[in-house]
């Protein structure tokens, strides 16, 4: 007597049919799988559990677990990635005059001790005192207590980005007319706040202007930055000479640049692609 198991669920499996039956061999049966595939499976491996899908349900468990795997390997990776930049990043900085900051640091005297010249010391240094390589980016930062002084395990320590803006501050360097100038020097020059001066530089205006336009001024971002006209392709160098050109407040075109829709003496605008 063969139990009938048309219509029966097994895990994936929906038994549609039996098939033709050979004599003294199990009775196999037309399954689908929920993926869609059709295949025939013996009732025996169907009761005792032994297969619940076309394969597919391996398919996918293997893949994951792959997944998993990566995923363990690039975190891994990063981890030990990240502190290496930073030992690497310093040595640059500091002993590479091709290096793009090197003037703010080799270039002014800030060094590296023997030490840290080799990756694996400093290391050691990094996790003896309190680097973490779990922390978010930018709140376990290489610090330097005295800025004016260089890299090395008395004058480091690991600290968010806030304590470290705060100390660094000073040291901004600015470029003006050909010389460098720390930000703070530059601005009592000109008798300008330096947090004004910082301001207005981030804002994209240049260095003259940003320590020449009258304190007061409101200064928008994007304000001096290109914009085009989109009716003739005129271009201008800032949001002000756009609205000196069509007698318009700056705001008013600062406004036609947020919104395509609205103009500003009668022309659209956008910021120029540079
Ligand atoms: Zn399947």
């Amino acid at each position: 007597m063969i139990e009938d198991l048309t219509g029966r669920r097994f895990g994936r499996l929906v038994v549609l049919s039996m098939c033709p039956h050979v004599a003294g061999e199990d009775v196999r049966w037309n399954c689908r799988c929920d993926c869609g595939a059709e295949l025939s499976v013996s009732g025996h491996s169907l009761r005792r559990g032994r297969t619940k899908s076309c394969g597919c349900y391996q398919r996918e468990r293997a893949a994951e677990l792959c997944k998993t795997r990566e995923r363990r390997i690039t975190v891994s990776k990063k981890k030990n990635n990240r502190l290496y930049n930073v030992w690497h990043g310093m040595v640059k900085r500091c002993c590479d005059p091709s290096h793009k900051s090197y003037h703010t640091y080799g270039g002014a005297g800030i060094t590296v001790c023997d030490e840290w010249k080799d990756f694996s010391r400093f290391r050691k240094w990094a996790y003896d005192n309190g680097y973490d390589e779990n922390s978010p980016k930018f709140q376990c930062t290489l610090d330097r207590i005295d800025v004016t002084k260089g890299y090395s395990p008395d004058n480091c320590r690991w600290a968010d980005m806030k304590v470290q803006s705060r100390n660094t501050r000073r040291n901004i360097w600015v470029e003006y007319q050909g010389k460098s100038y720390i930000a703070k020097d530059l601005a009592d020059m000109f008798g300008m706040d330096d947090h004004a001066l910082i301001h207005r530089l981030n804002l994209g205006l240049s260095v003259e202007d940003a320590l020449t336009i009258p304190k007061g001024t409101t200064l928008s971002p994007g304000a001096f930055s290109p914009v085009v006209c989109i009716e003739t392709g005129e271009r201008f160098p800032s949001v002000k000479a756009a609205a000196e050109f069509v007698s318009r407040h700056e705001s008013t075109v600062i406004a036609a640049l947020k919104n395509h829709n609205r103009t500003a003496g009668g022309y659209h605008w956008r910021y120029a692609d540079n």
